[in-house]
């Protein structure tokens, strides 16, 4: 079951006019919230996000934080799994084409849940390639926006190489990968880019940021240089459907030993008990 516009039905039924700006401009916001066991994950978070990214394309929230949280529990309940990624976009409606705003229009509102598929056990023992390319997306990377043809072109070049993601370099620094952030470890130290225009604010990000301190493990946010990714003894890549997942090659070449590393080890076990003891409070 979908939702569309203020009502659920099966996806089969849900019809989007041609002249969307969604499908005209990739005019619109997005946001996925994972769903452990039915609960929903770092909802504040997520829909704090989502005003960042409306606010970026000055479109108005259509739905207070209330309304949000009763529409997605209703689709968490009109589907099946106990654990579910929730997908929901927003644009800015049906207009003649026209890039300026058109007025008074309605935004479209659309949501869809998939059962959420966390990394296998193959992948976190063996972690996954990764290759490098230049960051060539515009620079409010910030905004989770719809228009998201620059980071389908340069995933593809890692599916393209055998590869799982690609981690963009901006002049000669780290900003994240084709659809997660990107942590290094370096003499020990987890390092972190700091939140800029230059990515996306990950909700997963925060999280391990917040377990490295709880964890007592040393964590830098700072300006990653190009050097410095590659000569890490581990890189990690997060999202909320990748989790913590360890990078073990790049470009062809082996991360540190080429074998999940230490930091990895800490922040997965870190992370898989935040989850669950998130979902035991809920
Ligand atoms: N950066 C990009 C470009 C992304 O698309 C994503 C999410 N897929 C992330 C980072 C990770 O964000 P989050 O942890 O909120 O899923």
């Amino acid at each position: 079951m979908i939702y569309l516009n203020g009502k659920f039905m099966p996806m089969e039924e849900a019809r989007i006019p041609v002249l969307d700006r969604g499908f005209i401009f990739g005019d619109g916001v997005y946001e996925v919230i994972p769903v452990y066991s039915r609960h929903l994950f770092r909802l504040e978070e997520h829909l704090s996000r989502l005003q960042h990214s409306l606010d970026g394309i000055r479109l108005d929230n259509p739905h207070s934080a209330r309304e949000w949280e009763e529409r997605i529990r209703r689709l968490v309940e009109l589907n099946e799994p106990e654990d579910q990624s929730v997908y929901l976009q927003i644009t800015r409606g049906v207009a003649k084409r026209d890039h300026a705003f058109p007025k008074s229009i309605e935004p479209t509102v659309f949501m869809m849940s998939s059962p959420l598929v966390t990394p296998s056990r193959e992948t976190l023992e063996k972690g996954v390639a990764t290759i490098s390319a230049a960051d060539n997306r515009w620079l409010r990377c910030d905004i989770k926006a719809t228009s998201l043809l620059p980071n389908v072109l340069l995933r593809q070049m890692a599916v393209d190489a055998g590869a799982a993601e690609t981690i963009l370099l901006r002049d000669g620094f780290l900003t994240e990968g084709a659809a997660s952030n990107i942590f290094a470890v370096k003499d020990g130290i987890l390092l972190a880019p700091p939140k800029d225009n230059l990515m996306l604010p990950g909700i997963t990000y925060d999280v391990v940021i917040e377990l490295a301190q709880s964890i007592g493990l040393p964590c830098e946010v700072r300006q990653v240089a190009e050097n410095e990714i590659f000569s890490a003894s581990e890189l990690l890549l997060t999202s909320s459907t990748k989790e913590v997942t360890p990078i073990t090659s790049l470009d062809g070449k082996p991360v540190g030993n080429g074998k999940p590393g230490p930091v990895f080890e800490k922040l997965h076990a870190a992370y898989q008990a935040f989850k669950h003891s998130v979902m035991r409070r809920a």
